[in-house]
């Protein structure tokens, strides 16, 4: 049958990415259906029960910035919070949540069953109705037809999934969920480049069974960090410590005398897996010469005594995984609640989108998250908006848009993807950023909240909070910079104690806050009130100690601009380009760059490479 209502913008799964672009595009105010396989499992975390992390946590902070769910339903679920890196500049700092997974699946639900525009239908999407180039609408397994304008796919890891514990395998989208093979096989049939990666995840132990005497605390930090620009520390539940266990050399031992029942060793799973969070048996094998791996033993929520043991992912066989945990200091009489597994699935060359999330072969079709190689719920997360406020925009006959690599870690996750494309599970670090400084998760609000509003997906109540903020912080800059202290005076006085060097002559407090042994609580009271509000003084502090190097970071970002603004004609045969090395010429013709900028960041493409490309097209023009 056909469905009476005919929508703007179809969403295909209700994970990370898909959770994410439902709301953004209803959010927009386009009619929005989002299409799952089971409502339950809405935002459901398929592995780690946590949230941020190094480069994670900016995604995140993007996300929220630009509306997105994934903050605020961490701050409603979240159970311990840590900001990693506290020691090191703000660029590389960022925060980390344990989430209660029940909590947080609930905060993702209510958000989008309160959503306006948006309409949520459980079924599995079997095929798409597409015509000529273009996608027109989707088709449930039962034969329910759903036509819309667009179509995002965010289907995780469930196409062609395959499950693997020991030689053991079947199909599944995750344990305890169908694979999504007629979707599958439809998709092979279009002419996408695919192949196959793989991830896992580890045992889940019982609390009751685990001896944490014996094990070290790990309690959050104190003042408890707050994830969302509109969250807040009442909106936090109760709060829990996580325990550090360590795998020995006996644990070490039995991994590798069972290597051979691994599907990944005895060469059953074809797909890669992701190198920054390897299995336990990788681990031990890449780095044989070291005796002990950390395991954070990390609550699973507060009202279950699940434990998910971070740091021992594996698809050893059962008997083994068994084994394996017993060998551990704490763990000696643990219960497995759940074994752990590898999975292999689909997923589809990046390379094959536009910037937009658009795929280059059907009009209107959108692809976000984990079917696009990548790794991580903010990964996804911030795709799946992406890929939403693009569907809602070409729904609505406007533009696409996307932030560049200079304005966002989403700038970056995406221009990576579409240049370079992947071929393992992709992850955002901090290092893949060239502008860290200003990239900063302190001020992901202050980069896109604008552009956020503009799009239409902030409401009022965010638009509010974040205008009253940055006033407050344009304000107190202007008052420390028109605020002096003159030498002789008590203030001076009160610098030079705190300096150990003596005030020669005048400085604004703005300045005097550039110095590395001042901190905004030592000169903002010199002179007037402080601001009493923790992010504002942050700030403050932050834009004028880096502003140097900000300052920096932006001409280059100028220079590069010029690059940005330089079309690569779609026809441009590599092979005609004088002086390109065979290599680079073979690179381009591959990866077939929209602009010189995004030509220069492909690996082996060198800067003499990119002026011959210049020196071209000014030729063929
Ligand atoms: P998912 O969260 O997988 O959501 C996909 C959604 O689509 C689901 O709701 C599903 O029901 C729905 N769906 C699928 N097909 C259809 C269909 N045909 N019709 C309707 N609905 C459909 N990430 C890490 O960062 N580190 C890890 O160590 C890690 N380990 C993992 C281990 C395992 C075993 C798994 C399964 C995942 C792991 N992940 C890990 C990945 C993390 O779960 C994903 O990156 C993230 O969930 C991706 O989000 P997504 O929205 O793309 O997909």
């Amino acid at each position: 049958m056909e469905y009476p209502d005919r929508f703007d913008v179809i969403v295909i799964g209700g994970g990370h990415a898909g959770t994410e672009a439902a709301l953004a595009s209803a959010r927009m105010g386009c009619q929005t259906l989002l299409l799952t396989h089971n409502i339950e499992t809405l935002g459901q975390m398929s592995c780690n029960p946590a949230i941020g992390g190094i480069g994670k946590s900016h995604l995140v902070k993007e996300i929220d910035a630009l509306g997105g769910a994934m903050g605020l339903a961490t701050d409603l679920g979240g159970i311990q919070f840590r900001v990693l890196n506290a020691r090191k500049g703000p660029a590389v700092r960022a925060t980390r949540a344990q989430a209660d997974r029940v909590r947080y699946k609930a905060a993702i639900r209510s958000m989008l069953e309160n959503q306006p525009n948006l309409t949520i239908f459980q079924q599995a999407a079997g095929d798409l109705i597409v015509d000529g180039d273009s996608v027109h609408g989707v088709v449930t397994e039962t034969g329910i037809r759903f036509l819309s304008e667009t179509v995002v796919l965010c289907t995780g890891t469930f196409l062609g999934g395959v499950i693997h514990i020991g030689l053991d395998r079947s199909r599944g989208g995750r344990a305890g969920d169908p694979p999504s093979n007629a979707l599958a096989e439809r998709l092979r049939a279009l002419p996408f480049r695919v192949d196959r990666l793989k991830t896992g995840t580890p045992p889940r132990l019982d609390a009751k069974s685990v001896d944490f005497s014996v094990l070290e605390e790990q309690p959050g930090d104190s003042p408890t960090p707050v994830m969302s620009y509109l969250g807040s520390r009442d909106m936090h539940p109760r709060q829990v410590s996580c325990h550090i266990a360590h795998t020995n050399e006996r644990t070490h031992e039995i991994i590798f005398a069972n290597l051979d029942r691994s599907p990944m060793y005895s060469g059953v799973i074809e797909g890669v897996g992701p190198r920054y969070c390897p299995s336990i048996e990788d681990k031990v094998h890449r780095f044989a010469d070291k005796a002990s791996h950390q395991i954070f033993i990390e609550p699973e929520g507060l009202e279950t005594h699940e434990l998910y043991p971070n740091g021992i992912s594996t698809s050893l066989p059962f008997d083994v995984q068994l084994e394996v945990v017993r060998s551990i200091k704490g763990l000696e009489n643990a219960h497995i609640t759940r074994p752990g597994y590898a999975i292999e699935y689909d997923f589809f060359d990046p390379r094959d989108l536009k910037h937009s999330l658009e795929t280059k072969f059907i009009h209107n079709l959108f692809f976000a998250g984990q079917i696009n190689g990548t790794t991580g719920y903010e990964e996804a997360g911030a795709q799946g908006l992406l890929a939403g406020l693009n569907a809602a925009r070409r729904a609505k006959g406007l533009e696409a848009w996307w932030p560049r690599r200079d304005e966002a870690y989403l700038g970056v996750l995406v221009d990576d993807l579409i240049t370079l494309g992947t071929k393992e599970p992709y992850r955002m670090f901090t290092s893949r950023a060239e502008y860290r400084l200003l990239l900063r998760e302190d001020n992901a609000d202050l980069r896109l909240t604008e552009a956020g509003r503009e799009l239409g997906l902030v409401d009022d109540v965010r638009w509010t909070a974040f205008s009253v903020k940055r006033e407050a912080i344009e304000r107190e800059s202007a008052r420390l910079k028109a605020s002096w202290v003159h030498p002789g005076t008590v203030s001076a006085a009160a610098i030079e104690e705190k300096t150990g060097k003596p005030l020669t002559r005048e400085y604004s407090l703005l300045d005097l806050l550039k110095r590395p042994e001042l901190g905004y609580a030592d000169v903002a009271h010199l002179a007037g009130e402080p601001v009493n509000d923790d992010a504002v003084a942050e700030q403050v502090q932050i834009q004028a100690k880096y502003q140097g190097y900000i300052d920096r970071q932006q001409d280059e970002i100028d220079k590069l601009k010029r690059h940005e603004a330089t079309p690569l004609p779609a026809d441009l045969d590599y092979a005609q380009v004088e002086g390109l090395s065979h290599e680079i010429r073979q690179k381009l013709a591959d990866a077939r760059p929209d602009t010189l900028a995004q030509a220069s960041r492909i690996s082996g493409v060198t800067p003499a490479a990119v002026s011959i490309l210049l020196i071209h097209l000014k030729k063929r023009r």
